[in-house]
């Protein structure tokens, strides 16, 4: 069967099929060379000269994440954070970008920061608005929408489509935080836009143990050569240890993924009507903003991350309660990051700090791949400990 038939699901379980052709390994060797022999008459035949941005243990996660996400090339980087902050330094001082208020909170603070003092004139929009990206725009001088979609912490959905409909015909071009939405779930590429990213130590690595980034490009073109210079001129790339682990990580992607969408449902749903809960935030749920646009740009699940807001009592706000449940679980590990196989509870605002969309009432949950009764069932105990 050739690959171009295959499900993703066959072609991340073999991670591509590949195969070492010196010793017919079905797991990649680790490549620790950082320099590469030269022909004796001065060539540099097997194309690598020196392993900063060369490394073969980056290719085949590289060409995995190709595939998943239909685009043309990817890159891995150190993180998540170097993956995304490539895109905006291949852009030139002066340029407008617009970016959602609501997204990864580091990113949004290096936009507000350190982008705008190089000279990146960068405005933030309510991005789930097609109005208020058409009213932001500015033909020819736009040169990058940001989207996240879901987009932390609050999940908000951006119609993908429709943002690079707005955003190419003023000449910009799209770039997706999907790390969210993982490959399994939704493939922006495909929707029109021209770069996706992900930070990689997330669901692409899923357990934990591993900081890396991508990024994927849907055509090459002069940002993307840049893009490229800049990881290797800046030399924020992986390690090759950290690509193997990240290869072997991405081969459970998808069953990965799958539970963590069906238990986020199920506690989703549970925690709606839960008397100690004011709100949940799930895209999956009929009655969420964004819920019929996710639905129609996600396929299989409405992902693993959720919000609740917790309801207050007499004696304790609601900021206070949800810090007080986070205090009594026993399953979920209280932990910031997301996307790995242990499911993680977190008091958002207390990480954001001023400025964040976080309400002080909120917990992130990062659903893992544990028995989702189990997951329920120590929530609920703790809401009710820090309701007594
Ligand atoms: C974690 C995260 C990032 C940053 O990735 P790092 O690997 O931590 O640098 C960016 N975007 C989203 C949505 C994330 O969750």
């Amino acid at each position: 069967m050739d690959a171009k038939n295959m499900k993703p699901e066959s072609l991340a379980a073999q991670a591509l099929g590949w195969v070492d052709e010196a010793t017919r390994a079905i797991a990649p060797p680790i490549h620790t060379a950082t320099t590469y022999l030269r022909d004796e008459d001065n060539q540099y035949r097997s194309g690598r000269v020196y392993s900063r941005d060369q490394n073969p243990s980056y290719d085949q996660a590289e060409a995995l994440i190709t595939a998943l996400e239909a685009g043309h090339q990817s890159l891995l980087f150190a993180s998540g954070m170097a993956a995304a902050t490539a895109v905006f330094l291949a852009l030139a001082p002066g340029d407008h970008v617009v970016a959602p208020k609501v997204m990864y909170w580091s990113l949004r603070n290096w936009l507000k920061n350190f982008a705008t003092d190089w000279g990146l004139v960068v405005e933030f929009i309510e991005m789930d608005s097609a109005a208020a990206l058409q009213a932001a725009i500015q033909p020819g001088k736009t040169k990058l929408v940001w989207i996240e979609t879901p987009a932390n912490p609050l999940w908000t959905i951006t119609d993908i489509a429709a943002t690079c409909r707005i955003a190419h015909a003023a000449g910009a071009l799209v770039a997706v935080d999907s790390t969210v939405g993982t490959p399994v779930l939704s493939q922006p590429l495909t929707l029109g836009a021209d770069i996706v990213m992900h930070a990689a130590t997330k669901y692409l690595n899923g357990h934990s143990d591993v900081i890396a980034g991508s990024l994927t490009v849907r055509a090459d073109s002069p940002t993307w050569q840049r893009i490229r210079a800049i990881r290797a001129q800046l030399g924020g790339v992986l390690g090759p240890f950290e690509a193997w682990l990240l290869t072997r990580g991405m081969r459970t992607l998808f069953p990965r993924v799958r539970t963590a969408c069906a238990s986020a449902q199920r506690i989703a749903e549970y925690f709606d009507t839960h008397p100690h809960v004011a709100e949940v935030l799930y895209p999956g749920l009929p009655s969420f903003a964004g819920h019929s646009v996710a639905a129609a740009q996600m396929q299989g699940g409405f992902g693993g991350m959720l919000s609740i807001r917790v309801k207050g009592t007499n004696e304790r706000s609601g900021e206070a309660a949800a810090i007080a449940t986070a205090a009594k679980v026993q399953l979920w590990k209280r932990a910031t990051s997301l996307g790995g196989v242990e499911s993680l509870i977190e008091h958002r605002a207390s990480v954001e700090g001023p400025g964040t969309p976080a309400p002080s009432d909120l917990l992130r949950l990062s659903v893992g791949i544990e028995d989702a009764g189990d997951l329920i069932a120590d929530l609920e105990a703790a809401l009710k400990l820090a309701h007594a």
